[in-house]
Formats: structure tokens, C-alpha cells, sequence
């Protein structure tokens, strides 16, 4: 089997890689060992409900944002469709509840209104969020922490929480998380708005990958990549196996260039020793970013039958009265560790039949606590998780425990699972103050990273540009050699 590009995992940076490069004539292999393509843009089916795995909202797509023209060029406009999101976000901390608009004008106007001594600190947040790289290439200081620039521009800590209400999109600790990088992931959300895939994240997963093989590239599924083969520091194709063979034996597809969407760490254990152990190293400085836990909702009608209007809620536990408590409360036990709520049936999300809803409830969650459980304290847990959150929930929606006719929890040991990536992380690297954002390995010269974990990390908007970035440069490179 000899291809021009061989592609490890399915993720979305992998298949808008794939699907780029086939685009422009070469031969393209994804090789993917779960059952569907897309990683974390999957969704099941459990009876009448499809359940979505990894997306609330999208940032996007807008017109000054980059994921137009790869849309554009890839077929997607046209054959997926974006249901745009009614708002940002609604905030609630106890008897505090604020609906942040998309409109950064609207959003600012409602914080002055509530916080009209903070307005200076308000325009100073909006003013770089939706101009982030004047901001970041002007400014001469090393990159700051998001928790350290809030302390610098606003004194009341209700509203930095309230800006900070989905600081969960991207990471667990606002002190440990790049302002450069959250301004422009942040940003994006306000001046693009937000949009849910009609049917779920597997139409755009399955759209991508008739699109490479439309283009005569395959997508096989079910195949594990094992190994990369690497010849005077240059790759020359991957070893594979069935998931569901026994025997183990693999097979090897030989290709010129190779397109890494699987993890960057489980990427080193699939070179041989040495080159492993110099990209180990050249990484070390980089942290696993967190991972997410989620109870998938069927319910017996919509929630807006029960009054219900917002598609997305952030509930932060009372005892979080400053940004200081968010990284201690994302430890915390279920019964106060703050959460997501989303109502898919806000939206023509036909994620449900008729008279039916799908929701989802989802936190900022650690594979270490859920690894050194045997299989019965696991069920357990995942049962406790699931009633404890149901019991919170019915104090935010009175009514909703009557309607749930389906549920069941995901931890980070089920992302893990169908992701292989270490710690069921969702966003690849923790995107740190002045993190070290890898590209391409010194010590493997045509190995292309295409996914969370490179340089414009995580969640959709990340995986999609970065996987289009990477085969725009590997294309580069191919046409000056
Ligand atoms: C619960 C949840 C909610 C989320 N919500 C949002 C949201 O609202 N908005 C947003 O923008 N983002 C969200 N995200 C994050 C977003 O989905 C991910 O960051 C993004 O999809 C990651 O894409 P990726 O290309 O890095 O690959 P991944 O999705 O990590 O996929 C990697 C793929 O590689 C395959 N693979 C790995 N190793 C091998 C191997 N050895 N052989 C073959 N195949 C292999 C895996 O099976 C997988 O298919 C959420 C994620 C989750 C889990």
C-alpha cells in the first residue's frame, strides 16, 4: 500500500487535513481505530435520542473567520448546516443570573448595567478580545495568565466570573491559562457568534470523510496505527492492525508524508526509541490539559414545554466567589462542582424526534479519578455523578428530573477510550501562559501535527484550522523540494 499522505485518526484536524490534501490531487490514507470517523465530533444513537459527544457551540462561522474558506473550498457550505445560537451563554452563581449576548456591544452594555463602576475595566476586556492580535503583537510583556490580566483591569469578582463563565471551553484554572490564546479563542466567540450542527458533529465527521473519498484517498475504520517507520530521520509510512484482530499482526502503508492527528505523546511511543525520546523531550515542558465529564439527557418532551429558554447555562457553585476558587472547585465532589447545561432542543437541532429533547450536563473532570477504580466502584460513581447532577439540575429547571427517559455518563476514561488521547484530554495541551506551541518535530522532518495539540489548539475551531494550516504547509514544502 503506497500513498502520498498517510493520516493517524480521524479527529477533525486529521479528516480537514485529509480532505485538503486529497482536494489538491494527492493520495490520502486515514487510518482511524475507532468504528466512525471525527474523534470528539461523533455522536450515538440510544433509541429515538442521537447523543452528541463534543460539541456545544462552535465559534462561528462568521464572516471574518478562517473557517469560511476552508468550509468554502471542502463542500461543507452547503452540505452541513450551522443553526446559529440564540446566546452566548446564561451565568448563574446562586441568586446571580446573567444572559451574555453574543453581541459584544450588547454583552458590554448589560455588564455596565449591572457593574457601573467597572466600565472602564469592561471596555479594556472587550477592546482586546475583539482586536486580540493589535493587542498581543503590540504588546512587548511576556504573555500573562487570563486570571492575572482580570485582577489588572476589574475589582469585582462577580464579574470576572460572569466574563469567565465558559472558561471550561478551553481549560480549569483562569491563573493558568494564556491570555494571548484565550483572547483570540474568546474573542471569536463574540465576533463570530456560535452555531450548533444540525443532526450533531458526526454530519461535518462524515461529511469530511466522503469528501477524501470522493477525492480517492480511504478512510478505514477500525484500524489501530501501531508504529511509524522512520528512515534518516524521515518517516516512511505507518504499521497497522485490525482493532478486532487477535492475532495482532500488522500490516505497513508506506506514504511520503504523514499527517498526525492522534495525540503528540502517544505520537512518541509510535516512533522508534530514538526519535521517541527526542520528541518526549522536546515536549516535556508541556502540560496535559484537562478533560470533561458529561451526562447525556434523553427527555420524554422539549424542555421549553417546562419554561425553559436558554441553550447553553453555566452554573457555578456558591462557594465560588472568585476567580482564586475556580481551580479548587473544578476538584471539588459532584454536589458542588460548577457545570454546563445544554438544551440542544433550543435549536432545530433534530437531535431528537418531535416532541422529544436531547440535553447534555458537562464539567471539567480528571481521568487520575476515575483510573484507580475497580469496575464496580466505577458504575457507582458514574450513578452518584448522574443523580447528584439530575438533583442540581431540578433546582435550576423545576420539572425536568419528571421528564428524563434516557441517561447515561461519559467520563474521561470513555474520551479516552474512543480517543486514545492521554488523560481523556479534550483540548490537547494546556494552552499555559508562554506555552511552547508545536508545529512539526525536529527530530522527523515530514511529520505534520493536525489536531488539538498543535499549535492552534483545541476545540472545533482549533482542531479545524490547525488541521487546514497543516496541510497548506505540508503542501509548501512539497512544491519548493
Ligand atoms: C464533551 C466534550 C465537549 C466539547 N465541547 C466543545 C464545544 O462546545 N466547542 C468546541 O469547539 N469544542 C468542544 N470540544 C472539544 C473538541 O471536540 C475537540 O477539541 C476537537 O474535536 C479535537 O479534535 P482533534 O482533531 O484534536 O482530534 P480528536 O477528536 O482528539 O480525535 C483524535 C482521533 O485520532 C484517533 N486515534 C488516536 N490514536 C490512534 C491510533 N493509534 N490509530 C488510529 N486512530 C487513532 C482517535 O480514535 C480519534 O478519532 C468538546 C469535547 C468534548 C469531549
Amino acid at each position: 500500500m503506497n500513498y502520498d499522505v498517510i493520516v493517524i485518526g480521524s479527529g477533525l484536524g486529521g479528516l480537514t487535513a485529509g480532505a485538503k490534501l486529497a482536494r489538491e490531487g494527492l493520495k490520502v490514507l486515514v487510518v482511524e481505530q475507532h468504528n466512525r470517523p471525527g474523534g470528539c465530533a461523533t455522536t450515538f444513537k440510544r433509541g429515538d435520542f442521537t447523543l452528541e459527544v463534543g460539541l456545544h457551540e462552535m465559534d462561528g462561522p462568521g464572516s471574518r473567520d478562517m473557517k469560511n474558506r476552508i468550509f468554502s473550498e471542502l463542500d461543507v457550505t452547503g452540505n452541513v448546516e450551522f443553526l446559529p445560537l440564540p446566546e452566548f451563554y446564561r451565568f448563574i452563581r446562586g441568586d446571580l443570573a446573567v444572559t451574555v449576548p453574543h453581541d459584544p456591544q450588547l454583552a458590554a452594555a448589560r455588564l455596565y448595567e449591572l457593574f457601573p463602576g467597572e466600565k472602564e475595566g469592561i471596555d479594556r476586556y472587550f477592546d482586546l478580545l475583539l482586536n486580540p492580535k493589535k493587542k498581543v503583537t503590540g504588546n512587548p510583556e511576556p504573555d500573562i495568565s487570563v486570571g492575572v490580566f482580570l485582577d489588572s483591569i476589574i475589582s469585582n469578582e462577580d464579574l470576572k466570573l460572569i466574563l469567565l463563565g465558559n472558561l471550561g471551553y478551553f481549560h480549569d484554572d483562569p491563573y493558568s491559562l494564556s491570555l494571548a490564546y484565550y483572547s483570540v479563542a474568546e474573542g471569536s466567540y463574540y465576533t463570530n457568534g456560535a452555531s450548533f450542527i444540525k443532526g450533531g458533529s458526526q454530519k461535518l465527521s462524515d461529511h469530511l470523510a466522503g469528501y477524501i473519498r470522493k477525492h480517492g484517498g480511504d478512510v478505514l475504520l477500525n484500524h489501530l496505527v501501531t508504529g511509524v517507520t522512520v528512515s534518516n530521520n524521515s518517516a516512511t509510512g505507518v504499521t497497522f492492525r485490525k482493532r478486532s484482530d487477535r492475532t495482532r499482526e500488522t500490516v505497513t502503508a508506506t506514504a511520503g508524508e504523514i499527517v498526525v492527528n492522534c495525540s503528540v505523546p502517544a505520537l512518541a511511543d509510535m516512533l522508534p526509541q530514538e526519535q521517541g525520546a527526542l520528541l518526549k523531550e522536546e515536549f516535556s515542558v508541556l502540560n496535559t490539559g484537562a478533560s470533561l465529564l458529561t451526562v447525556y439527557f434523553g427527555f420524554d418532551r422539549p424542555l421549553k414545554e417546562l419554561g425553559h429558554r436558554y441553550y447553553s447555562m453555566f452554573i457555578y457553585d456558591r462557594s465560588v466567589k472568585s476567580q482564586a476558587d475556580i481551580a479548587r472547585n473544578n476538584r471539588d465532589d459532584f454536589s458542588r462542582r460548577s457545570f454546563t447545561f445544554v438544551d440542544y432542543g433550543q435549536v432545530d437541532s433534530c437531535l431528537a424526534p418531535a416532541g422529544k429533547g436531547v440535553g447534555a450536563i458537562c464539567c471539567i473532570d480528571y481521568l487520575a479519578d476515575w483510573e484507580k477504580l475497580g469496575k464496580n466502584e466505577y458504575e457507582l460513581r458514574k450513578e452518584y455523578v448522574a443523580q447528584t447532577f439530575i438533583e442540581r439540575l431540578e433546582e435550576v429547571i423545576p420539572g425536568v428530573r419528571e421528564i428524563i427517559s434516557y441517561y447515561e455518563v461519559g467520563t474521561p476514561a470513555t474520551v479516552k477510550r474512543y480517543t486514545l488521547n492521554p488523560g481523556g484530554a479534550v483540548y490537547g495541551f494546556a494552552q499555559n501562559p508562554g506555552r511552547k506551541t508545536p508545529d512539526s518535530f525536529k527530530a522527523v522532518e515530514n511529520l505534520h501535527l493536525a489536531s488539538a495539540w498543535g499549535r492552534n489548539g483545541g476545540g472545533f475551531s482549533g482542531a479545524i484550522c490547525g488541521g487546514y494550516l497543516s496541510a497548506f504547509n505540508l503542501l509548501r514544502k512539497r512544491a519548493r523540494r
